[in-house]
């Protein structure tokens, strides 16, 4: 079993004389066999909060509940977790076969055959039985992390961390090792947290992705729902790549007021604004935008600055007032820099956020 509960959990640093808030009252219950993905901008909090559950950080207040048992201060050995770390952290003048048996001749009094025997079945499962007498200077990353992860695997644990693993791996490797550490976990059916800055290994990932900011959990939930139900400003433009554009407008009656164009809206969006404020940022992401050939309701007038065509889709660069925004559109659509557009932001697409407070409003 490997319920994961935690509760007001906070890590606060002192440096300088300062204190720093690195993680905030976080309130997290991970479920047994659950892949949860910690996923935030550089310095969030990402690394602190994991770094905590492992044991490796002193916890300044709240709980941590492993399977309803209270382990906030347990020693790291104590807490049946096996971390991978990104920079692998391999032993560099042991063999692979030792690397990977090493947690066990050290933690367990199990005999070296026995060792042996649960070294070959992990190493089996990772396709890397020829590298058990190579040592980690002669493997290349990929191989380098399979390695990280057998000596995680062989544990046995009750829950998996991991931090940034694939970060120093090519783009090409890194997705087919995604696939891998996903099928890996499907399998093993262990409960796993895995810590990235990489907004689409979280979205391709997670069962769930929670999004921190300055140490504070913006929002929790299933991948899709994150995308299309943002909670506030900040998810809606961390979520998705290319960004989710952000206009600033006002609202008046039943038009949104930008310094460049007005946006009618309908009955409906006009009663989810009746307890915003009047200050408003319109959201749409690039792939909702539309070019319109002729007049349509809430087009915008527009020049193409930048075409980018990648395939399937080309992203198209335009301006209003003196702000860029981009769309996706479909790759076989022929667009050019200097073309006049009309863009379209359909209403039921468009993500309203309160100008102050950044919570969304619809
Ligand atoms: P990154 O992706 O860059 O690793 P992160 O989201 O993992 O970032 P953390 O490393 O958890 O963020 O850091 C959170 C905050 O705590 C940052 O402001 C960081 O500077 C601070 N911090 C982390 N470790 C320490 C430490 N040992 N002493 C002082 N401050 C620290």
């Amino acid at each position: 079993m490997g319920r994961l509960q935690l509760n007001d959990l906070t890590k606060v640093f002192e440096s300088g004389g300062n204190d720093i808030v690195a993680v905030n009252e976080l309130n997290i219950d991970i479920q047994d066999g659950e892949f949860l993905v910690l996923v935030g901008p550089s310095g969030c909090g990402k690394s602190t909060t994991l770094r905590c559950i492992a044991g490796l950080e002193r916890t300044t207040s709240g709980q941590i509940l492993l399977d309803d048992r209270d382990i906030t201060h347990r020693k790291p050995k104590e807490r049946n977790m096996a971390m991978v770390f990104q920079n692998y952290a391999l032993y560099p003048h042991m063999s692979v076969r030792k690397n990977i048996g090493y947690g066990l001749k050290i933690t367990t009094d199990l005999g070296k055959d026995e060792i042996n025997e649960r070294v070959e079945r992990t190493a089996e499962l990772l396709e890397i039985e020829e590298l058990l007498a190579k040592e980690p200077g002669d493997l290349s990353g990929g191989q380098q992390q399979r390695v990280a992860l057998g000596r995680a695997i062989i544990r046995e644990p009750e829950v998996f961390l991991m931090d940034e693993p694939l970060s120093n791996l090519d783009a090409k490797l890194r997705t087919t090792m995604r696939t891998e550490i996903q099928q890996l976990q499907q399998d093993m059916d262990i409960t796993t947290i895995y810590v990235t800055h990489d907004q689409t290994e979280a979205m391709t990932m997670g069962d769930r992705i929670a999004i921190l900011d300055e140490g504070e959990l913006q929002q929790i939930g299933e991948p899709l729902e994150c995308y299309h139900r943002p909670v506030n400003q900040f998810v809606a433009g961390f979520i998705g790549s290319p960004s989710m554009n952000f206009l600033s407008v006002r609202q008046d009656g039943d038009r949104l007021e930008h310094e460049q164009f007005t946006y009618e809206i309908s009955p409906d969006t006009q009663d989810a604004l009746v307890d915003a404020s009047q200050n408003l940022t319109l959201g749409i992401r690039p792939e909702h935008i539309q070019l319109a050939a002729g007049d349509a309701t809430n087009a915008v007038e527009t020049t193409v600055q930048v075409v980018e065509p990648m395939g399937e889709v080309t992203y198209a660069y335009f301006e209003i007032g003196d702000q860029n925004y981009t769309a996706s559109i479909d790759g076989e659509r022929r667009i050019e820099a200097g073309d006049e557009v009309n863009v379209v932001f359909p209403e039921e697409k468009i993500h309203i956020f309160d100008g102050r407070s950044g919570e969304a409003v619809k």
